[in-house]
């Protein structure tokens, strides 16, 4: 028939695998040379005050900007890099990237926006509660303001019960060395409120989920999110945020954060820069 035979479809199936194999070890072996080239950059994307009254912060989100390659996205070499094990090496590389950029913006005498930088919680898993000792190592290196650098950690982390001492140490390790931690993906999962009583945590960012498909319900749970959490003196988050409508929602409940592209996108960081500048109150 003109649609081949059961064969060809075989062949065609292996042919799509084939090709995301060599695509996936092809990646594999440039990250090392990747690493030392710089190919992967920081981008930055605003967090707003939706009333104006503190200043912005940002989310460090990594991009491949491959020579040959061309942009490639988190969502398709993170899930490869929790795999083997490389995204250890990248978490703590991101993180230096951003205490090398916060210590420049102090001795160019800039603006210095809070930055926050994401954990893989692959990467807490290999590395144990010692893990932020790697973290103090590095931030040693740099002249940073406590405060300065937040750590943003997934809820599913925070999952099983037993896990409750494993976590604070590495919670309490951070805040120890002047780096705050925010809950990342909140209420996405396994959302359980009672580890927020066994953690410090200095802010939640509630899922994007939140905001897509929200009915009246949703509203209400994102009220009564904003209100537990300044209860608990943690800041708020929403991220993923769209349109302004929903920015005009949650000024009024009372959230003190806004990322999304209703805002900005990621921006590299020369761009973030002068767009703090022409955004009154970054
Ligand atoms: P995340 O930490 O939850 O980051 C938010 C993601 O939502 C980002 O995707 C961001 O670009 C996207 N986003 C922001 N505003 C909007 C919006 O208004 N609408 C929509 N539809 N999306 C929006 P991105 O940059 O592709 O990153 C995806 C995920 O990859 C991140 O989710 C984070 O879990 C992970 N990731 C990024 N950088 C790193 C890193 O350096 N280390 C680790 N371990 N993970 C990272
Ligand atoms: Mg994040
Ligand atoms: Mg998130």
């Amino acid at each position: 028939s003109k649609l081949g035979g059961p064969g060809n479809v075989c062949h065609f199936y292996d042919e799509t695998i084939a090709k995301l194999l060599d695509r996936e070890e092809r990646l594999n072996d440039l990250f090392e040379a990747s690493l030392r080239n710089h190919d992967f950059q920081i981008y930055l994307q605003p967090k707003v005050s939706p009333s104006g009254n503190r200043p912005c912060e940002a989310e460090a989100l990594v991009r491949w900007v491959h020579p040959q390659e061309g942009m490639i996205y988190p969502s398709e070499f993170i899930p490869l890099f929790e795999k083997n094990g490389k995204i250890c090496k990248l978490d703590l590389y991101m993180f230096e990237e951003v205490c090398r950029l916060e210590d420049r913006w102090i001795r160019e005498k800039k603006t210095v926006s809070r930055i926050s930088v994401n954990i893989s919680r692959f990467h807490l898993r290999e590395a144990g509660s010692d893990i932020w000792k790697k973290y103090k190592k590095i931030l040693d290196q740099y002249h940073i303001p406590e405060g300065i650098i937040e750590m943003e950690l997934t809820e599913t982390m925070f999952l099983e019960e037993n896990q409750v001492p494993f976590v604070k140490a590495i919670l309490d390790g951070f805040r120890s060395c002047g780096l705050r931690v925010a809950l990342d993906d909140f209420g996405f999962a396994y959302s359980s409120l009672s580890m927020l009583k066994e953690f410090a945590v200095d802010a939640l960012k509630m899922d994007r989920s939140f905001f897509v498909n929200e009915n009246d319900k949703s509203k209400k749970i994102v009220v009564s999110i904003i209100q537990m959490a300044h209860n608990l003196e943690m800041d708020v988050v929403a991220e993923g945020i769209e349109d302004q409508e929903q920015v005009e929602m949650l000024k009024n409940m009372g959230c003190d954060l806004i990322q999304g592209y209703v805002y900005s996108r990621p921006l590299p960081v020369g761009e973030f820069e002068i767009w703090r500048q022409e955004n009154r109150g970054c």
